[in-house]
């Protein structure tokens, strides 16, 4: 596909998303303002994330560091943020604070102390999301709700690391109606967390929805939508 024909596919595709966003904050009585969109590149190679920029996307999602990473250095000359959005093992802990300015999965104690000392180390920014198994999957990565306050606690002593928020990844279901109950359970888990006294500011995002089921989590309050499909295409 030449340029100029992925440039307009992809700014198509980008409107219709941005396009079922405000319909659904306006459904939801929200500002369409306040909802983030996170264009996920994974698998697409940095021509793509090129034509989303030219479309004004800025905010951009990896699965993989390494993937991230090689995205990040094709693409100096742009002014993107890019979020980390799957797994992160430990010892890739060093190369991803700095380029990732989000990482959405913190799911356990060691990996916030272990981001604390490297961005304190690197003096650079680390801001974290939690990873939440609201399903209970033994086969997904995520932090059991019940250990949540926990590591609030524990990010509140850090030096450098900061959790700004929560984030879901549902099971796939084929009808989005059937995920709106743990998206709801999301946002009821921040809402108890924020009435036992949690300060707001480790609760400001929640990062849930994606291509099939957006306008739902929208709907119960996602702050963040992490779109792949809608926007690039299927993956191959
Ligand atoms: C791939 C991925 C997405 C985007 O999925 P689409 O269905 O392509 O929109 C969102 N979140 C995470 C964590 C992902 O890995």
């Amino acid at each position: 596909m030449s340029v100029e024909a992925l440039t307009a596919l992809i700014s198509d595709n980008l409107a219709a998303v941005r396009s079922r966003m405000e319909r659904a904050a306006t459904e939801a009585h929200r500002d369409p303002a306040s909802i983030r969109l996170i264009a996920v590149s994974k698998t697409f190679d940095a021509d793509h994330v090129r034509a989303a920029a030219r479309a004004g996307q800025v905010d951009f999602g990896e699965n993989k560091v390494q993937e991230g990473l090689d995205k990040i250095g094709a693409t100096p000359d742009l002014p993107l943020r890019w979020h980390l959005i799957g797994h992160l093992q430990s010892n890739k802990v060093r190369k991803s604070v700095g380029p990732f300015s989000a990482i959405h999965s913190l799911d356990s104690l060691d990996l916030l102390r272990r981001l604390d000392v490297v961005a304190t180390e690197l003096r650079r920014p680390a801001t974290l999301l939690v990873q939440v198994d609201l399903a209970g999957e033994a086969t997904k990565f995520g932090l059991d709700p019940a250990l949540i306050p926990a590591l609030l606690d524990e990010a509140r002593r850090c030096r450098t690391a900061r959790i700004v928020g929560l984030m879901a990844l549902p099971p796939f279901f084929d009808d989005p109606e059937q995920a709106r109950p743990y998206f709801r359970r999301l946002r009821e888990l921040r809402d108890q967390l924020l009435e036992s006294g949690t300060p707001p500011e480790q609760l400001a995002e929640l990062s849930m929805g994606m291509s099939h089921d957006f306008d739902v989590a929208i709907q119960e309050g996602a702050t963040m939508v992490r779109v792949g499909t809608a926007i690039f295409g299927r993956r191959t």
